[in-house]
Formats: C-alpha cells, sequence, structure tokens
C-alpha cells in the first residue's frame, strides 16, 4: 500500500477500509506519473455487474478536498440520473469506491492486464527485476496468463525524469524491491 497524503482524511470520513478505483488511465490522461505508483491494473468494468460488488459509490470530487461539514450529497453521486450528468469519462477527481463491506471482490477474473511504468535506471536492471518480480506473484497467485505490459509515454509525459530524480530507497519502494 502507497502511503497517501489524503490517509487522515480517508480515516476521518470513514474512507479508510474502502477500495477506491479510478475510471481512467491518470497517468495517461495527465501525462504524470500516477501517486499511486507505478503498477496499473486494468481492470473490465463488467466487474461492476457479475464481480458479486453488491454496492459502489462515486465521490462528486476528490475526497481530500471535503470539508468536514460537508453533506453526504455534496460528496456522493445520490442517483443514476444524477451520475449520468454530472459524470464525464475523464473526470479523474471523481472516484469509484468500493465498500469494504463487499467482502472479497473477485478482481482477479477481471483482470486484463497490468501495465508498469517504465523507467530507465542507472545500470542496476532495476524495472527487469520488477517485472520478474510481478510475473512470479503472478505464477503464484495463477493469473500469469495476464499480459504485463511497458508503459509508452508520450513525449510530453515527465514521469521518467520524476523518478530518475527519487531517492533510490522510495524508487525500491515503488517497483516493490524494497527487501533488495
Ligand atoms: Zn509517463
Amino acid at each position: 500500500m502507497t502511503d497517501q497524503i489524503s490517509d487522515d482524511k480517508d480515516k476521518k470520513f470513514g474512507l479508510w477500509r474502502d477500495i477506491f478505483v479510478d475510471g481512467i488511465d491518470i497517468h495517461d490522461r495527465i501525462n504524470k506519473r500516477n501517486l499511486y505508483g507505478p503498477v496499473l491494473l486494468c481492470i473490465d468494468t463488467s466487474v461492476l455487474t457479475e464481480g458479486g460488488i453488491s454496492s459502489i459509490r462515486v465521490t462528486k470530487s476528490n475526497p481530500q478536498n471535503w470539508s468536514s461539514n460537508s453533506q453526504e450529497e455534496e460528496r456522493y453521486f445520490q442517483t443514476i440520473d444524477e451520475f449520468k450528468y454530472g459524470y464525464n469519462y475523464g473526470d479523474f477527481q471523481k472516484m469509484f469506491v468500493i465498500p469494504n463491506g463487499n467482502g472479497s471482490i473477485k478482481f482477479k477474473e477481471y483482470l486484463r492486464k497490468i501495465v508498469v511504468d517504465y523507467i530507465i535506471p542507472n545500470g542496476n536492471q532495476l524495472w527487469e527485476r520488477a517485472i520478474e518480480a510481478l510475473k512470479a506473484a503472478g505464477k503464484e497467485s495463477k493469473i500469469d496468463h495476464i499480459p504485463i505490459e511497458k508503459r509508452n509515454c508520450t513525449c510530453e509525459c515527465n514521469c521518467v525524469q520524476k523518478y530518475r530524480m527519487m531517492q533510490p530507497k522510495t524508487l525500491h519502494k515503488f517497483f516493490g524491491l524494497s527487501n533488495n
């Protein structure tokens, strides 16, 4: 789990144990690395109707921007019609929240591909080792048939530059190699 600046607020607003899902690929949308981490799991939307999810909520804004005295109807879409007119594909401040009370969610069957940010490490093969670690974890979880792709960024994206500026410890944490 990646530490987030919203962690305290998530606890305060009762979201701490919920699962947040974005409707789009944020990295691709804003040409910046996704602060959640370098690995994107692409999940088929049919999980919403077939995956045993009994309820889902959609926020009207990023909970990080919620005030303590805002009302439920200011925080979440209240009806399908409200969602239909108030949500546009690409609105990444509006988040899908799957309450923890759903129990286990069968994301695995709906996972279509894994996209990993491509860094150009300084000769230490960090990226290649991260892919190997992901493949090994996939084998263990019996999802090794899921394709793992290297992210192709546009030339406007600054993610490689940002990864290069990171402390080695942080970089290793993001690429799952903190014990090495
Ligand atoms: Zn990028």
